[in-house]
């Protein structure tokens, strides 16, 4: 399984122009449209580039599933203690990156900014959240203790083994699938070109340039940028020594999207939850939709959904969240999270005008911004050195 495994049955309807015709050369070639390539490509064009995305489904992949959590202190456990200043630089260029695409296409482009809650289940789950929560105060992370009747008034209709949880009130959430028709969007008012097929093979620098092969012909670029997410890698020349770009493996998450319509209680609040030991959210969205994420499982290129981790997913949200009883499910759908070995994103220049922006795992949407950042850098300065 290649790229089918990627892309999700529904297209998105942005309003770019796609052609299936590939010019001989370009600038720049970014290879991937979702959420990494697509804040790439804006970025660079931005800049004044010229910039061509090719990607047979762009905006799909695992960026059209998740949950769109910008969880700069929730994901900031033990084990991401290094990537605390990292996650906290790009929360906050989110407001710069939406100013500038609200300019771009005219129109307010906002995001859940209120903060999220944290809360646990039984007596174990809540040990784990407080013993983590103060691990996130220790860093200087803005968490507060919130008591049930403090959760009561945030967030009605929570359900009732929960006694207390936390306020993270530098977390966001954003609409991911708005968020990448925007892109789309944004890319196009840009001069961006979208071509609609998948490059098989990615050849030497030659005279300053890079020969892609893809089943429609080829083309060559000055700069390469592969963000590919989760898919095998073109093939790459085998002749470069220095080049090495890490193993990038699929961690399949299922997430379902339910609709509550104007009588059933509605959250304000993105909710996180332990729920005996598993990590479960709810994220709302405009318009009374929620999305209740996630599964993690590692077993390869699959999307299949199990009825198993499926049933577990909507028992949890119910605990949480009693309410969800009286959604109409809109919608399940499974994702390859790409992750490397060791769970931190890799965006380096690995060969002359080589670039990889990879691994982004459980924050892609989080971490797109400080990407974009960091990939014009690459291009642009000619900093090139390691993060
Ligand atoms: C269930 C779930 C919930 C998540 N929740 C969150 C969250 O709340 N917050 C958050 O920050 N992150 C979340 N994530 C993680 C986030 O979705 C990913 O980190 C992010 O989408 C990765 O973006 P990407 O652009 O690298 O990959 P993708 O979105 O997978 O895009 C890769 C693109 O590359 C294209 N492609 C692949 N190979 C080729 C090729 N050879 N040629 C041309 N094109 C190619 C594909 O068609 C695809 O469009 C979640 C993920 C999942 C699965």
């Amino acid at each position: 399984m290649h790229l089918d495994a990627l892309s999700g049955p529904l297209p998105l309807q942005p309003r770019h122009t796609e052609s299936a015709v590939l010019p001989a050369s370009c600038e720049i070639a970014v290879i991937g449209g979702g959420i990494i390539g697509l804040a790439i490509a804006w970025r660079l064009a931005k800049a004044g580039h010229e910039v061509v995305v090719i990607d047979p489904s762009p905006g799909q992949g695992a960026s059209r599933v998740a949950g769109g959590m910008l969880g700069a202190t929730a994901e900031t456990g033990f084990a991401e203690a290094s990537q605390v200043h990292h996650h906290q630089v790009s929360r906050q260029a989110w407001d710069p990156f939406l100013a500038d695409l609200s300019r771009d296409l005219e129109k307010k482009i906002e995001y859940a900014a209120i903060g999220t809650l944290v809360v646990g289940l039984d007596s174990s789950d809540l040990r784990a959240v407080n013993h983590i929560a103060a691990f996130q105060a220790a860093l200087g992370l803005d968490v507060e203790r919130l008591d049930r009747g403090e959760l009561d008034v945030k967030c009605p209709g929570l359900g009732r083994s929960v006694v207390s949880g936390w306020l993270l009130r530098d977390d966001g959430a954003i609409d991911n699938r708005a968020i990448l028709v925007d892109l789309i969007d944004a890319c196009g008012v840009n001069g961006v070109r979208f071509v609609s097929t998948q490059v098989d093979r990615i050849s030497e620098s030659r005279h300053g340039a890079r020969e892609l092969t893809t089943p429609i012909g080829d083309t060559s670029a000055k700069i390469v940028i592969v963000a590919t997410g989760a898919a095998r890698l073109p093939e790459l020349p085998l002749a470069s020594p220095s080049l090495v770009i890490p193993q990038v493996h699929p961690v399949a998450g299922t997430i379902v999207r339910l609709f509550g319509s104007a009588t059933v209680p509605h959250l304000d609040y993105t909710v996180r939850s332990l729920v005996y030991g598993r990590p479960c959210y709810l994220v709302p969205r405009k318009g009374g939709s929620v999305v209740l994420g996630a599964t993690s499982v590692e077993r390869g290129y699959d999307l299949h959904i199990d009825a198993g981790g499926l049933f577990q997913l909507l028992e949890d949200g119910r605990k949480i969240f009693p309410a969800l009883d009286d959604y109409a499910i809109e919608e399940i759908a499974t994702g390859l999270r790409p992750t490397t070995d060791s769970h931190i994103p890799f965006v380096e220049e690995v060969d002359q005008g080589l670039i990889a922006a990879l691994g982004h795992y459980r924050n892609g949407f989080l971490l797109a911004p400080a990407t974009a950042l960091r990939v014009a850098d690459l291009v642009l300065s000619g900093k090139r050195d390691a993060r």
